[in-house]
């Protein structure tokens, strides 16, 4: 575990949130992995305790270490009420990063991107990466939310995608969307990578292998905790 600092919090939309570390020591990680954070116990908290797993939304370069999160004040946990509240210097813990959820290292591989609502934070990272390091690999983005907000950090995917498809209704998000964006060569070729609350994810990918895409093309990153 590493010590680290609260610095801040940015809202991004109406219950979306950047939140902002500085941890006393850097932090390894590649784009795509997430980390866990224990906050000072509370007073009094909910069975679910004081640590969560947050993907990484910040690129490796960059400092201060962000994650991205959702925060409703009439109806969070203890542990978002908690976040919410720190003040800036208020000092966590933030364990070492982990998880599989990386662009291959072979960049002449084709990806897909697909997100739903706050799932979208690993990518961040990943694009913001790319940018930082002037990357070219064909990769396309699909993100779809139910809330009333636009996509985070859109300059960013539109300078290193090759296209960006914004669903704003849950249903609508479909593997037929992603094979009229992309086509059927693309479709076949490509690597799935697949965030989000844990039942949109499962969801995806089964509708994704049904296509007759193989399983160990479509990877996911499931946010337990929300709901679909
Ligand atoms: C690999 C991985 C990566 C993840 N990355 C992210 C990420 O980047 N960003 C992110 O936001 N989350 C991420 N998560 C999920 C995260 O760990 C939390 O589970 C999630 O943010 C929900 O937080 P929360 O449990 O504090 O609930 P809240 O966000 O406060 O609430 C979520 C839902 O639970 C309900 N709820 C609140 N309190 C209770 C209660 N006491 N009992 C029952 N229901 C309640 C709320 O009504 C709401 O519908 C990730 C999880 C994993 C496993």
């Amino acid at each position: 575990m590493t010590p680290a600092t609260f610095l801040s919090k940015q809202q991004l939309a109406p219950t979306l949130f950047r939140v902002d570390f500085l941890p006393e020591k850097p932090i390894d990680f590649i784009p795509g992995q997430f980390i866990e954070l224990v906050l000072p116990r509370p007073d009094s908290h909910d069975e679910r305790g004081n640590r969560r797993w947050f993907s990484v939304a910040s690129a490796p370069h960059e400092k201060p270490l962000s994650i991205i999160t959702r925060f409703h004040p009439s109806d969070s946990s203890s542990f978002k009420n908690s976040l919410f509240s720190l003040d800036s210097g208020s000092e966590l813990l933030i364990a070492d990063a982990m998880g599989d959820f990386v662009l291959p290292k072979d960049s002449s591989l084709p990806t897909i991107w697909v997100a739903a609502g706050v799932g979208i934070s690993p990518f961040i990272s990943k694009a913001r990466f790319m940018k930082h390091n002037n990357t070219k690999r064909s990769a396309h983005l699909f993100w779809t939310t139910s809330q009333d907000e636009p996509l985070p950090y859109g300059a960013d995917f539109a300078a290193v995608l090759d296209s960006v498809f914004v669903s704003d209704k849950k249903s609508s998000l479909t593997p037929e969307d992603i094979m009229s964006q992309v086509g059927a060569d693309l479709l076949d070729r490509s690597l799935y990578y697949v965030a989000g609350p844990e039942k949109f994810v499962e969801g995806f990918i089964d509708k994704l292998a049904t296509l007759g895409i193989p399983r160990h093309r479509l990877i996911g990153d499931f946010f337990h905790g929300y709901e679909a």
